[in-house]
């Protein structure tokens, strides 16, 4: 671990400009990952910039009639939370699906955009890998690959991104307010994580400096919902295939379907064409797998990965059959 200088930031404006100012400097709330990091030498920053104290926790009605999260809103206050357990149930469902208590209680909504691959490699100092030095080679592609990415990979990296909350806030069309050194901006959830590329070390398309002040989720209509996680064990583990599925339904007709996943690509994915395709059709477990069948068609496997493909699409099946409570 090397040394590093702690500052408390107790302005955003300031937090910005400190943390571009420094070479190696990093935003500090939860520390649930961060820490992790710094203590393997993954993360080697020269100054923290603890923004704990900031005003952003807390949770509100927006002016689209949906919900605005505070970025150091914790997991917990936000999962319990009555309105966000009333108008966005995925998203506590999805919330609670990840971690453990000890870790929701400590661990904040921004934090968690931005915590970074569980890939083995990633994690081992020993070993060559794109995304902790860039240009030194990818381990896993050739290497043991059972919980990585089978969608949008690049020959540089097949890391996936680890969140549970972050593929309930992609199918919910989140947006994330960001204050930057040129002030302030909103981005969509789909444009916030970067897929690998040739420059894995890039985890999302946000700035030096940028500070996530809050969450907007716009209000829906979806009536039916469901997240299901595939893992290992059946808690405090990443999922190995996750899946957000929400529905508007009138009678059995689709008026609006949304599917993100988890634990298959380098961000929550989210195919919004296949979605289309829907619309206006029944809700049958037919058309759930032809839906499975669509989102999966570009899907590659890397050997001890390549499971991975059929059980996404039958997960997809069964969180949607489960959320309209139809026979698969
Ligand atoms: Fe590194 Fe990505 Fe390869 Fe893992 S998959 S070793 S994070 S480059």
């Amino acid at each position: 671990m090397n040394k590093f200088t702690y500052a408390r930031a107790t302005e955003a404006s300031v937090a910005v400009a400190d943390n571009v100012g420094i070479k190696q400097s990093k935003f500090i709330a939860g520390g649930t990952n961060l820490l992790d990091l710094i203590k393997e030498n993954v993360e080697r920053p020269d100054h923290l910039i603890d923004i704990r104290r900031l005003p952003f926790k807390d949770i509100s009605e927006n002016s689209e009639g949906g919900l605005t999260l505070g970025a150091l809103a914790t997991n917990a206050d936000t999962a319990y939370n009555e309105k966000v357990q009333q108008q966005y149930p995925l998203l506590s469902k999805a919330i609670l699906a990840g971690a453990s208590p000890q870790l929701r209680n400590m661990a904040t909504n921004g934090g968690n955009l931005f915590q970074r691959t569980r890939c083995y490699y990633f994690y081992d100092v020993a070993t060559p890998c794109n995304k902790r030095e860039p240009g030194s080679g990818c381990s896993a592609i050739n290497g043991v690959n059972r919980i990585h990415a089978i969608l949008g990979t690049s020959e540089s990296c097949i890391a996936t991104h680890p969140s549970d909350m972050c593929v309930a806030l992609a199918a919910l069309d989140a947006r994330v307010n960001v204050i930057g050194t040129d002030g302030d901006k909103t981005v969509d959830f789909a444009d916030l994580h970067r897929l690998p590329g040739d420059a894995p070390h890039r985890d999302n398309n946000l700035e030096a400096g940028d500070l996530v002040t809050s969450i907007e989720l716009p209000s829906n209509n979806l009536n039916y919902y469901n997240y299901l996680k595939l893992r290992d064990r059946q808690s405090y583990a990443f999922a190995i295939v996750s899946v957000a599925a929400a529905l508007e339904l009138e009678g059995d007709t689709i008026k609006d379907i949304r599917l993100a996943l988890g634990g298959v690509a380098h961000k929550p994915w989210r195919d919004k064409t296949a979605e289309q395709q829907l619309i206006g059709k029944q809700a049958t477990a037919e058309n759930f797998r032809m839906l499975a069948a669509q989102v999966l068609s570009g899907a590659k496997g890397y050997g001890h990965n390549t499971f991975k493909i059929e059980l996404a699409k039958r997960a997809i099946v069964r969180a949607f059959t489960q959320a309209t409570k139809i026979d698969q």
